[in-house]
Formats: C-alpha cells, sequence, structure tokens
C-alpha cells in the first residue's frame, strides 16, 4: 500500500423492499428519489473533488442497498464522472446486485462501465430460509445470475452467505454450503444473523430466537462450512472472508488496513487523514446540505494516541495473516508497551493470539472470540 492510494464507497441507497432483518440506510427505489439522489451525488462528487487530488483510486465500491435498482442511465452517469478522475488501470470496481436483478443488459451495461467484479446478496440456497429472511429471490435465481455474470465474462464473483437463521438446520447449511462446489464464484463472505436494533426482527427477536440454531448447533455449522469451504479450494483469508486464487477483495482488505476512503451518499462511511465520519443517514438533510454546497457529515470521530492505533492494530488482526509489528510501528508509530504486554496475555494465557516472529496473528479459538480479544485491546 503506497501513501497515495486510496478507495471509494458509493451507498446506493435504493431497496424494492426492506428486509426485515436490514439495518442498512435505504429508501424505495422510486424514479423521483433515484433522480434527486443523482443530483445530490453529482454535488457530493463536487464537493470532495479537491481531496482527490494527488490520490490514486485502487478500488471503487458500489454498495448499498441495492445498486442494481439504479438507473442505468443514472448508474452510466455516476460511472463516468468517477472515471474521470484518476483511477489506477487495474482499479478493482465491485458492484452488489440482487440475483433477481440480474439480466443480460444490466451485466452488458456493468462490464461496458467497466464493472470488473460482483457481488451478489445470496444469503442462503435454501427457499425457506430466504422466504423467513424476507429475500425477493429463489436459491435458482441465484445460482441463474451468478451462471449468467459468469458467461458474461465477470470472473470474480462473490456471494454473500448468512447463518443462524431462523428455521436452519445443520443439514440445510451442509446442502448450502455443497451448492457452492458448482458456482463460478471466487470469494464468499459469511455472516451470522443479527438481531440489529430499529429493524422488524429485533422487534420479534424473542420469538425468532427459539427458532435459529442453539449455539451448540452453529458451532459446528461455522466449522463445517470453514473446513467445506478449505476442501474447495477456498482460503480463510480474514474472519469472515474466503477467496480462491488468491482473489482477495482489494477494497475490503483496506478496510482491514487503513487504507483511506471517501464514502459517498446517504450514511456512507468515510477514513481520511485519520478521521472516522459518515455522511446524514437522512435522505432529505442529505440533500439539502449538499444542495446549500454544505458536507453532508452527520457523525465524525478522530480517536487520539494511542487509541487510534489500537484501533487499527485491532482491524488488522481480523486478517488471518495478523499484523506484523515492525511494520505497523514503522508505518503508524510506536505501540505503547502495557499494549504489548496484553498481547503476550492473550497469547500465553488466553490463547486467543498466536506470534511467529514479528507477526501477531489470531488463533482458531481467537477467531471464535475476536469479540472478547477486541475488548482486551481497545
Ligand atoms: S436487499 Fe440488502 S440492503 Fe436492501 S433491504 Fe435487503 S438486506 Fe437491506
Amino acid at each position: 500500500m503506497t501513501g497515495n492510494q486510496i478507495s471509494l464507497y458509493i451507498h446506493i441507497p435504493f431497496c424494492s423492499k426492506k428486509c426485515p432483518y436490514c439495518h442498512f440506510f435505504v429508501i424505495p427505489d422510486k424514479e423521483s428519489f433515484q433522480r434527486k439522489f443523482l443530483v445530490a451525488f453529482l454535488q457530493e462528487w463536487q464537493l470532495k473533488s479537491p481531496l482527490l487530488k494527488d490520490k490514486q483510486i485502487i478500488s471503487i465500491y458500489f454498495g448499498g442497498g441495492t445498486p442494481t435498482r439504479l438507473s442505468l442511465a443514472y448508474l452510466t452517469k455516476m460511472v463516468a464522472v468517477i472515471l474521470s478522475s484518476k483511477v489506477a488501470a487495474n482499479c478493482e470496481m465491485t458492484i452488489e446486485a440482487n440475483p433477481e436483478d440480474i439480466n443480460p443488459e444490466l451485466l452488458q451495461t456493468l462490464k461496458d462501465l467497466s464493472f470488473n467484479r460482483i457481488s451478489f446478496g445470496a444469503q442462503s440456497f435454501n427457499d425457506n430460509e430466504l422466504i423467513s429472511l424476507g429475500r425477493g429471490h429463489t436459491a435458482k435465481q441465484s445460482i441463474n445470475a451468478i451462471q449468467a455474470a459468469y458467461l458474461a465474462g465477470f470472473d470474480n464473483l462473490s456471494i454473500d452467505l448468512m447463518f443462524e437463521l431462523p428455521n436452519q438446520t445443520p443439514s440445510s447449511w451442509r446442502k448450502t454450503l455443497n451448492q457452492l462446489r458448482d458456482l463460478p464464484i471466487k470469494h464468499l463472505s459469511l455472516y451470522n444473523l443479527t438481531f440489529e436494533q430499529h429493524t422488524v426482527f429485533h422487534q420479534k427477536k424473542q420469538q425468532l430466537q427459539k427458532l435459529v440454531p442453539s449455539p451448540e448447533e452453529c458451532l459446528p455449522m461455522l466449522q463445517e462450512a470453514v473446513e467445506s469451504l478449505k476442501e474447495m479450494g477456498f482460503e480463510r483469508y480474514e474472519i469472515s472472508a474466503f477467496a480462491k486464487s488468491k482473489a482477495y477483495s482489494l477494497h475490503n482488505t483496506g478496510y482491514w488496513l487503513g487504507r483511506p476512503f471517501l464514502g459517498y451518499g446517504p450514511s456512507a462511511f468515510n477514513y481520511w487523514e485519520k478521521r472516522r465520519f459518515s455522511n446524514l443517514s437522512h435522505f432529505n438533510q442529505y440533500c439539502n446540505f449538499l444542495e446549500a454546497q454544505q458536507d453532508p457529515v452527520g457523525f465524525s470521530e478522530q480517536l487520539a494516541f494511542p487509541h487510534n492505533l489500537y484501533e487499527l492494530f485491532v482491524i488488522q488482526l481480523r486478517l488471518c495473516e495478523g499484523v506484523n509489528i515492525v511494520a505497523f510501528e514503522q508505518m503508524h508509530g510506536p505501540l505503547p508497551g502495557d499494549f504489548l504486554e496484553i498481547c503476550e496475555r492473550l497469547i500465553v494465557k488466553e490463547k486467543w493470539l498466536s506470534r511467529d516472529k514479528d507477526r501477531l496473528f489470531l488463533t482458531d479459538k481467537g477467531m471464535l472470540f475476536y469479540d472478547s480479544v477486541a475488548a482486551e485491546l481497545i
């Protein structure tokens, strides 16, 4: 990673409906909202463009929401503006897609716009589980969408999969995992369902928790996933990310390594000059601020030394290769002695960390208890 390399995240907030477990900022995909969004995005682009001077963009990620719900004319306009800046020749350009939106015209447009990676919100290959999640696609639609994208020339395909779902069983999970054998994907992100505040699932938490697999079932399900994926040739390179043929997500790796990034769109996060900030999670306010040529920032935080280092360290620890202490200190400055003493305790007593020369990394047990590791270190 060199000093001038950066990433861009574009939050496209549109969805055809809100999934009951989703805590992202989304709004209906109405034409009038989309038009207003495009105007606001172009204003935000102008406002932030001085920050891009002397920077090289090495990854661009269109997330959401559902970017593929955006009108292709608007998407084309946005991409043209972005690509007019200093973008690396081999820039990773990812777009998230829902399987039900995939069709030949969309795939051709994505190719023409230089997208070279698609991340599908597959979530499960069991139709009953997809219904429980309130998703708008079937397992068959996911399979068809992935195959169509591959045949259209996208060879860097990723999917999201979820476990700990209502009515999911070890046997249905195994079938979902087995489905992966036949799919031309290179990357997979594995998440467990969480009951986030302000979601329908959170309101129904008590009722739903009776339907999700017990903790005694979940641990073997996760272990089975890790083992099956390994056997299929997927390398676990981060706690929840797996890749074949080293097709690591360049964009997400930037989050874990502390690469600066700018976020565009309502609720989008930014990490810039050691400051974390996010845009307003309110559509009209976001648009109004930009119309008035004001930064649409809703939250901002700049951690003081040494907490800024602790946070960078703990995030980087999510990578399976861990943190090279010497390289980390060269880049960010020396870590306080008491912090390294805590690391030592986590190696010797808890066995959550391990050491190989200058490199500290999570053990298998540490991956399971990552939240506790982070709580000890931050
Ligand atoms: S499609 Fe994705 S972003 Fe949209 S509501 Fe569902 S989970 Fe949230």
